[in-house]
């Protein structure tokens, strides 16, 4: 049975117990400022093949080792940039993920048999805590099955993972609500592989022109960077993107419509949900929604499309990938 405890701040006494729990090579889902993570010792490969076990995820996809700051973070890679020094500076702790080449310490399944490592400092107190509490990285993807919907509540966690993590810590709700940038500074040039909380442009301010992976700028464009499949926070729901004030066309099952900024007028029958015209404030709010309509039984989600605008590329990134087909 998965305990779910729930713990105020990076005191609480249940932290030294799942502290305890991660050194004997158990899982323990712990909040972080973006997503829930489902973590694990870092350093230990057999307790990371159990989180891979967990989440269903393939051998292919590399997992992110979270740690307490640059110290930390030095010893995993082989080599420490100026610019992963300057990125740290300004944006760790934070929803900030680096990509470095890997030192031998980082066991091959955290990196996917690959040669680099992604490795991230969370801002949250109580992930903080945790780690240091546990005294090593700890590997820690979402806490969900893989290709489902990233968990922003420790319930989200309970009902995907269920009994395959010995503890939850329950922070109460995340507030990115979206995962990390990612920034791959192993290259010849700065690239980001996933985008999120913090923008192109904030990073090309400190690294000058950082690369993007086009998906995240187009509707519809494939991506190849490793371990990111095209389909991914998929809700349960059919997930359809329209055209800003489209409405709702006709189709089978129980839809909702959720419209950004305004609402066009909707068959009665269909729940209309109004989102800000506020990038921040949609991403927060997004998984938790997807969840909640799966929970209420839609079957179907119409979205509308997002600005394409760069403050905008994390939310469009999400939705085209949690709308990409099954086969995809
Ligand atoms: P999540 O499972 O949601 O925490 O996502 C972790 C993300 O980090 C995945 O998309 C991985 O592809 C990415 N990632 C982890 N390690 C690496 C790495 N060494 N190189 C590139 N991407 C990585
Ligand atoms: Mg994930």
């Amino acid at each position: 049975m998965t305990r779910i405890l729930s713990v105020d701040g990076p005191e609480a006494p249940v932290i030294k117990e799942a502290a305890a729990i991660l050194a004997a090579g158990g899982l323990v889902a712990f909040p972080t400022e973006t997503v829930y993570g489902l973590g694990a010792d870092g350093l230990n490969p057999e307790a990371v093949a159990l989180i891979y076990a967990a989440k269903g995820r393939p051998s292919t996809n590399p997992v992110i080792l979270h740690v307490d700051g640059v110290d930390s973070a030095k010893a995993l890679a082989s080599h420490w940039p100026i610019e992963a020094q300057q990125i740290a500076d300004r944006y760790w702790p934070g929803p900030l993920t680096l990509v470095l080449p890997a030192s031998e310490r980082v066991p091959p399944i955290v990196r996917a048999g690959g040669p680099t490592v992604a490795l991230r400092c969370p801002a949250h107190p109580v992930a903080l805590a945790l780690i240091r509490a546990a005294g090593r990285p700890l590997a820690a993807p979402s806490a969900n099955r893989s290709q489902h919907l990233s968990p922003t509540l420790a319930e989200h966690v309970a009902s995907s993972l269920g009994g395959a993590v010995d503890l939850i810590l329950d922070g109460g709700p995340t507030e990115a609500g979206l995962e990390s940038t990612i920034l791959d500074l192993s290259g010849p040039r700065p690239r980001i592989l996933r985008p999120g909380p913090i923008l192109p442009a904030e990073l090309a301010a400190i690294v000058g022109p950082v690369a993007l992976w086009a998906g995240a700028v187009r509707m519809g464009a494939t991506q190849a960077a490793p371990g990111m499949a095209e389909r991914h926070y998929a809700p349960r729901a059919r997930l359809e993107l329209v055209t800003p004030g489209t409405g709702l066309s006709p189709g089978p099952g129980r839809a909702a419509y959720v419209g950004l900024g305004a609402l066009p007028s909707l068959p009665v029958s269909t729940r209309g949900i109004l989102l800000p015209m506020d990038a921040e404030a949609v991403g927060s709010r997004l998984f938790a929604l997807l969840h909640e309509l799966d929970d209420e039984g839609y079957d179907r989600v119409v979205m509308e499309w997002p600005p394409e605008e760069e403050a905008w590329m994390a939310v469009r990134d999400r939705l085209r990938r949690a709308s990409a087909k099954e086969s995809e």
